[in-house]
């Protein structure tokens, strides 16, 4: 059986956008001459006949923000037919300023010239670190992507773990735990953002976490959100309807649990900061609906779904609790960023080490300044011999060379290429050609003849799972 792939993002002639096809469909249009080719991340085809007053499918856009991958879901009717999961890069920009930071304040200090004291200046409302704005406006890139390529009539997100609405004020108000179904789920993305996703006994984590009542109920404990917490499936067993008191023998902890169950969650604005931004920026493209994870969870554990971050996309909101599958694989993104714009690379200790090109090998006309300021063109012969790292190229290796270096061996000196097509993302680009990754092997490729060109540098990867 084949595998089922995301559907096909079509235009009409003047590049306004039609239905999505089937894959098979594509295939056919291309093969008879009917379509070209418009981008091949995500894949797009083009008609070279324009249809005229075509009947248009209403599809919405599914998203399911999180801080390491955003969900992304196409759904038509209850058929989910685009998957796609994109990988965030905060923690590189995150540890990258964090460098530079330190650099510059060791050369600071060090210099001891005298440097009138700065205050950081206040901070615009909404600002976001840049990690954080990094998260938003990758996902602002791919909403617009979606909804220049696919008649696209609602946006919906998750834009809250839990509703703070539903449970304003829990702890004060009394809220209780058994109020139907959805509101359970609600009330358990709440606790496991309030106690850390961690058992409150053992400290255990990433294991399956049940929803304990620190005074049993047997005992007269109440379904208060204040009454209860997070325990690992074993310590719930062995506290059972024990006193807390009796089944801690820490003293310290006892307390500190005591006290975080009376506090109610603060800064839950703050967990949700990035996701209203994004929320904010999809409201430029198309009407948007906000939903809560706690809905999310709800539709996927009612329809026996396995986790996963697309999925969890196609299971926001209302239209998400019955949902089918066209497709099995979704198209993974992974963040890359556009390389460094600093001119000068440091050493390990701060101090400019190498020079690096003024700019980069786009395949355009490059401007080029020497010392005395005389501007020189340099025009590329052929985008074939201007290749830039993070470019996708297509090429063969014929015969498996074994070079002393490890161009075509892997670091423990076994072989990693066997002779096929490859479709890679370009490492480094040198002079005749390009080095790749195939494997987590660095393999040359020494020459250019016959690569062909598949995708220019965007600043991301692409992958299937
Ligand atoms: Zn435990």
């Amino acid at each position: 059986m084949s595998l089922l792939t995301n559907h096909v993002f079509v235009l009409n002639k003047d590049k306004s956008f039609l239905s999505m096809v089937h894959p098979a469909r594509a295939r056919k249009l291309l093969t008879q001459n009917k379509a070209a080719v418009f981008r091949t991340y995500p894949f797009v085809i083009i008609l070279l006949q324009q249809i005229m007053n075509p009947s248009l499918k209403q599809y919405f856009l599914k998203i399911d923000p999180g801080s390491q991958w955003t969900g992304f879901a196409i759904q038509c009717g209850e058929e989910i037919v685009f998957r796609m999961e994109l990988k965030h890069r905060g923690d590189v920009i995150k540890s990258d300023l964090q460098k530079r930071s330190g650099f510059r304040r060791g050369r600071r200090s060090r210099n001891l010239r005298y440097r009138q004291e700065r205050f950081n200046k206040k901070k615009k409302s909404g600002w976001l670190p840049p990690s954080l704005m990094h998260r938003v406006f990758t996902v602002e890139t791919w909403i617009k992507r979606f909804c220049k390529f696919c008649p696209i009539i609602l946006i919906e997100i998750e834009q809250v773990r839990f509703d703070m609405q539903k449970i304003a004020n829990p702890e004060i108000s009394g809220i209780e735990y058994q109020q139907g179904t959805l509101f359970g789920y609600e009330v358990r993305e709440y606790l496991l953002e309030k106690w850390d996703r961690e058992c409150a006994y053992c400290g255990a984590k990433n294991i399956q976490l049940e929803v304990e009542h620190i005074k049993a109920k047997s005992n007269g404990g109440s379904d208060r959100v204040s009454n209860l917490t997070l325990a690992c499936h074993d310590c719930n067993q062995k506290k059972g309807n024990m006193n807390v008191d009796d089944f801690l023998s820490d003293k310290h902890k006892l307390a500190h649990i005591l006290a975080n169950a009376q506090t109610p969650l603060k800064d839950a604005a703050v967990v949700n900061s990035t996701r209203i931004h994004i929320v904010d920026v999809a409201k430029k493209y198309n009407p948007v609906n906000t939903w809560t994870g706690g809905r999310t969870k709800m539709n996927r554990v009612n329809q026996n779904l396995e986790k996963g971050h697309s999925i969890d996309a196609a299971c926001v909101g209302e239209s998400g609790s019955k949902v089918i599958f066209l497709t099995e694989q979704p198209l993974l993104v992974i963040a890359f960023g556009h390389g460094s714009r600093q001119s000068r690379r440091t050493n390990d200790k701060g101090f400019p080490a190498l020079v690096t090109k003024k700019c980069k090998n786009t395949g355009r006309d490059i401007v080029q300044k020497d010392e005395f300021g005389n501007v020189k063109i340099i025009s590329p012969k052929n985008e074939y011999t201007h290749i830039t790292a993070g470019d996708i190229v297509r090429f063969e290796i014929k015969k498996v060379r074994s070079v002393k270096s490890n161009h075509i061996q892997a670091v423990d000196g076994k072989v990693v290429v066997e002779p096929k097509w490859y479709t890679c993302r370009v490492k480094t680009p040198t002079p005749q050609g390009f080095e790749v990754l195939i494997k987590g092997g660095r393999v040359g490729i020494s020459s250019m003849k016959g690569a062909k060109f598949a995708y220019r540098a965007d600043g991301y990867e692409y992958k299937f799972r």
